[in-house]
């Protein structure tokens, strides 16, 4: 993908305040810290036009940014934070699921799981909403710089067992040496559909 613009558009929490449902869509999702915005910047090779934060959970808005005019990309909330105040997270749920129940140009979602981390009940929630709403999933393994060679299909193994998603179905990805960018990319223009 040439990525020939990309540019913030708006956060929302509510549908009434997303853009129109003019542009196919497709969202990140996954826990705080999981290396969501790394993976956007990567993807659209921009330093910086997702936030990263050394403070997990901070963006509890839902991003959309406008690609080459073409298509939007959607930064959900994170989730999964502890030191996150209740009421916060509490609004997390209904938030996101929303969004995935209502949205009609999302076309896709990208379910992003740490290397290192088995996933967890809210992972295992999210799948059942994109699964509810039959939205296609694409799930990315990241940080995979993270760990040896040697010991990755180990360490994916519990993934695969949790999600009961097939091995097959997850894209190795690291923001640091950009593996796996162009398999994303080939799977999200599939989604597309351009
Ligand atoms: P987010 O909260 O999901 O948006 O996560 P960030 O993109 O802010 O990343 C969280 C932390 O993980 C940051 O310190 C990143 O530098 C680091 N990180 C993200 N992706 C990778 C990766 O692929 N490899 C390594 N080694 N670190 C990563």
């Amino acid at each position: 993908m040439k990525i020939v613009s990309a540019e913030f558009i708006k956060s929302a929490t509510r549908p009434g305040n997303y853009p129109p449902n003019e542009l196919p869509e497709i969202a990140f999702a996954g826990r705080s810290n999981v290396g969501k915005s790394s993976l956007i910047n990567v993807l659209v090779n921009r330093k910086s036009l997702v936030r990263t934060s050394s403070t997990p959970g901070r963006t509890q808005l839902i991003n959309f940014f406008n690609i080459n005019g073409e298509f939007s990309l959607v930064d959900l909330p994170g989730y999964g934070f502890a030191k996150v105040p209740l009421a916060v997270k509490k609004s997390w749920g209904p938030m996101i699921r929303n969004y995935l129940e209502i949205r009609e140009s999302l076309r896709g979602v990208i379910f992003i799981f740490d290397i290192r981390r088995v996933p967890r009940e809210e992972d295992l929630r999210m799948l059942d909403w994109l699964e509810e709403f039959a939205v296609p999933t694409i799930p990315v393994i990241t940080k995979i710089d993270k760990i040896k060679k040697s010991q990755l299909e180990k360490q994916i193994k519990p993934i695969v067992a949790e999600t009961g998603l097939p091995r097959d179905a997850f894209t190795l990805f690291s923001a640091t040496t950009r593996e796996g960018k162009d398999e994303i990319w080939e799977r999200i223009e599939a989604a597309l559909d351009v």
